[in-house]
């Protein structure tokens, strides 16, 4: 879901280059200095794209799309030259003299650069983490997008293509003793890609208009792209280590990681300390919801002594109440009217009705990753609907089926309507897309983009959406505990050194998510790190501000001013929002 969104903001960063006004600098209070950085920002942009041809080809910017970074020691030294280069100018600006908004830009900046080099230099994930080394998505991609004729896209594919057994020698040079868990990962991953080079590549050539030889050497490229990647995959097969990494990352260089990913006021241990506090709070509250409503579903049955156990029984008969396979698009579908009802009526946010959000059945080239997503419309369609895309449940296995719509029970779809479309991640892309800031569109902050989607769902419910009905609060508190157990699991098992079955229990037995999806959660925490904080991370920031704003403003505090003032800042880290709203 994330990648997604993440992945529309960037392309609609770059198509804003050139064009800019930087919206969120009023031009009554624009100086000479804002000015200068503004146009600062604009050639940073440009320089940085060239740098990173591949995240401009997914950015929708085809510049560079004939070019493949190949990770040798004199790319790592131009990365660093370039950082090096890039943070004397920016440093040549005086923050105190910008206007607020170029100020967040500035610390956003000055965060990319900081972060590239403590990766390169500190991390050095590239020499323990095998999964990194992946060409298939960026060429998958250009396969797939129709941004120019098959020609010319072809024609850049094949000069990229030319550099694919560079990229995995280097790659090969670069990795020495890696994490077995990603070791695995970069050959599935690397496999998985092959059929973009044999099959579908292939079928795009024999469509396209291009002389008989010129097609030959293309396969021939492709041929040698293939056998590079397969002799990568079966080299790290055979690779011996004595002294493999850990996945664990370790106290020290995770709280560096999570000090650059998230951009959060608190360290990581405090993140971990308050999401452990709020576990409890929320299984406390639980309870009570539980005996509250225990006679009411089992009649004068014995009540369990056990509260966890209480409050799986009513979790397992709540869950019953859902949709069927055939319904579950337009049970969607008709929840999004009463959403903007319901917010409309409580007076919480303004929601453009000239922004209409469209529900769809999933497209093909998403489908395997059921549930819901947002699609903005991309760079050069501002204009285009932004799209709802629901997984489809044709076809599924019966049980397979049940226990998908007993996870979307009925209270449960609700909440990922208000966390995904309104008044979550859809209302707040509306937002950001108001204040085209090429920085904040650039690096979003993802802590920041899903706290205000987590926090819309608590935010929806204390202001009566479900009627303050028991078994809805129960419900949302069950979705909510997985946020906060995402960020204790991955502190856990990344610094303190959680096993398996004791990240299994907790996700289970305190989380009560069920076996496979606790077992699929622990193959994400050994092969990523950091990325599970960010929901909690940004939702415990926005709540607090939310808690300081109302205290700063006394009577004057109102809710949906308080949320369009929030959302107008971008996809700001939410400490530096927090610093504008609060001074
Ligand atoms: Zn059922
Ligand atoms: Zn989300």
């Amino acid at each position: 879901m994330k990648k997604i969104i993440l992945y529309s903001w960037f392309a609609f960063a770059l198509s804003a280059c050139g064009d800019s006004k930087n919206g969120d600098a009023n031009d009554s209070k624009s100086t000479k200095t804002d000015e200068a950085f503004n146009a600062f920002s604009e050639r940073f942009v440009a320089a940085l794209g060239k740098q990173h041809p591949e995240a401009s080809t997914a950015a929708g910017f085809h510049g560079y799309d004939s070019l493949l970074t190949v990770h040798d020691e004199a790319q790592k030294a131009g990365e660093l030259a370039f950082n090096k280069a890039w943070l004397d100018s920016l440093n040549s600006f005086k923050i105190d003299e910008l206007s607020p908004a170029y100020q967040i830009d500035f610390h956003l900046i000055e965060n990319r650069l900081q972060q590239s080099n403590w990766y390169a230099n500190d991390l050095q994930q590239g020499t323990w983490d095998p999964s990194m080394y992946n060409v298939s998505d960026v060429f998958a991609l250009m396969l797939n997008e129709n941004y120019a004729s098959l020609e010319t896209k072809l024609q850049n594919f094949h000069k990229r293509l030319l550099k694919v057994p560079a990229y995995y020698r280097a790659a090969k040079n670069n990795i020495k003793n890696p994490v077995a868990e990603l070791k695995q990962l970069g050959i599935d991953q690397n496999v998985g890609g092959i059929s973009i080079f044999s099959a579908d590549f292939k079928d795009s050539l024999s469509k396209a208009n291009i002389a008989a030889d010129v097609k030959t050497a293309m396969l021939a490229a492709a041929d040698s792209a293939v056998w590079a990647i397969k002799d990568y995959a079966q080299w790290l097969k055979n690779l011996k280590s004595d002294n493999p990494r850990s996945f664990r990352l370790g106290e020290n260089l995770y709280e560096q990681k999570f000090k650059y990913d998230i951009q959060s006021k608190f360290t990581a241990a405090e993140m971990y300390d308050m999401a452990v506090s709020r576990k409890t709070f929320l299984h406390q509250e639980m309870a009570k919801l539980s005996r509250q409503l225990w006679p009411k579903y089992f009649g004068s049955a014995a009540m369990p002594q056990d509260s966890l156990l209480l409050i799986s029984k009513l979790i397992d008969t709540l869950s019953t109440n859902h949709t069927r396979p055939e319904t579950f698009q337009s049970a969607i579908e008709q929840q999004i009217p009463l959403l903007i009802e319901f917010i409309k009526e409580k007076d919480l946010i303004y929601i453009d009705p000239a922004k209409p959000l469209v529900v769809r059945k999933e497209p093909a080239y998403m489908a395997g990753v059921a549930g819901a997503s947002i699609s903005a419309p991309g760079p050069y369609d501002k204009q285009g609907n932004t799209y709802y895309n629901v997984g489809s449940l044709e076809g599924w296995p019966t049980a397979k089926a049940e226990s998908y719509l007993r996870e979307y029970n009925d209270y449960i779809l609700q909440i990922l309507n208000i966390h995904e479309a309104i008044p979550g991640h859809y209302t707040q892309l509306v937002y950001a897309n108001q204040s085209p800031s090429i920085i904040k569109s650039l690096f979003g902050n993802g802590a920041m983009i899903e706290g205000w989607a987590v926090y819309t769902e608590q935010m929806m419910l204390e202001n009566g959406y479900g009627n303050n009905e028991p078994e809805m609060w129960l419900m949302w508190y069950k979705w909510h505990l997985r946020t906060v157990c995402n960020t204790i699991l991955d502190y856990s098992v990344h610094v303190r050194n959680m096993e398996r079955d004791a990240a299994l229990n907790l996700l289970t037995k305190e989380a009560f998510q069920q076996q496979a999806e606790a077992e699929g959660k622990w193959t994400r925490v050994t092969v990523s790190s950091v990325q599970l904080t960010s929901y909690y991370s940004g939702y415990k920031e926005i709540y607090d501000l939310r808690e300081s704003y109302k205290k700063k403003m006394g009577k004057d505090f109102n809710l949906k001013a308080f949320h369009e003032k929030f959302l107008s800042y971008g996809s700001a880290p939410v400490k530096y929002i927090r610093q504008m709203m609060m001074e």
